[in-house]
């Protein structure tokens, strides 16, 4: 599958793929590459570059080289059309040539430097370095600012939060959701002693860390949602289950932020790191 705007981020590339190593590729030591894997394969090397047969027909023309992920070491791999129509691509794994990613571990490919870069991971691993929903130090910041009754220490926030959310449109968007848990209107609410009003945190469903590379603002209304503490940890952290339980709730009560950003459910799943992988 393609990488989303996280592994674009991430790697620092416009096009890279990603997918699971099943038990039949590693113990045959070969993949069938197929849709944008095959596209990123075929769009770099060329067509006309790929050696169509078997690998020891044309050793030169079938060994292409990758640079390995992290170090950046070169390595040449097999990569043929085994079948004279070239409707299908394969490429080699080898241990001796420095790829043999294990079974049910994460293989990409992305395009950096004129080079195609080539890795693998362990599943956890994989999502746990291209999840970009940051619960930084920031945060606390941030929604501590929210219970401030003036605007007084608003420069403190300023200085640290590096994305600069408003903390006019949190507050707005808490009267809107009439101090309640949007997930869950009915989810339990102490009452915060500085406001006395119900105790809410500010969630951006689209996180701020992809303003990078996004014209779109995200630091609006409609991206910000009113959350209990409980949901509001357990979107950040929770099992796939939950997290996407409650992403699917939030989006379907303002779809508008998927148009926006041109961007389908499961893309929101994967700046989470919840996504499916295949
Ligand atoms: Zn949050
Ligand atoms: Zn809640």
């Amino acid at each position: 599958m393609q990488f989303g705007a996280n592994q674009k981020l991430k790697f620092n590339t416009q096009i890279g793929s990603y997918s699971i190593v099943t038990e039949r590729e590693y113990y045959d030591s070969q993949i069938t590459v197929t849709d944008s894997e095959a596209d990123l394969l075929i769009g770099f090397f060329g067509r006309e570059n790929i050696h169509s047969g078997n690998v020891a027909a044309d050793k030169d023309k079938a060994g292409k080289t990758f640079r390995l992920y992290p170090n950046g070491e070169e390595i040449t791999l097999n990569i043929v059309f085994p079948k004279p129509n070239k409707t299908e691509l394969r490429l080699y794994l080898s241990a001796k040539a420095g790829f043999k990613p294990v079974a049910n571990s994460v293989w990409f490919m992305f395009a950096s430097d004129h080079a195609l870069w080539i890795g693998s991971m362990a599943e956890a691993q994989w999502r746990d370095e291209n999840i970009i929903m940051v619960y930084d130090e920031t945060e606390g910041v941030y929604q501590d600012s929210l219970l401030e009754l003036d605007e007084i220490k608003i420069n403190r926030l300023k200085a640290r939060d590096i994305f600069s959310r408003d903390r006019g449109l949190a507050l707005a968007r808490m009267q809107m959701a009439k101090y309640q848990c949007e997930y869950n209107p009915a989810h339990k609410l102490f009452n915060s002693r500085h406001t006395q009003l119900p105790y809410l945190e500010a969630h951006h469903l689209i996180p701020m860390a992809l303003q990078k590379i996004t014209p779109q603002k995200l630091d609006t209304l409609d991206n910000i949602f009113s959350l209990c503490p409980y949901c509001h940890r357990a979107i950040h952290h929770a099992d796939t289950s939950l997290t996407r339980d409650i992403i699917t709730r939030l989006v379907d009560k303002r779809p508008s932020i998927l148009a926006m950003m041109n961007i389908t459910v499961n893309d929101v799943f994967s700046f989470y790191s919840v996504e499916d992988i295949y």
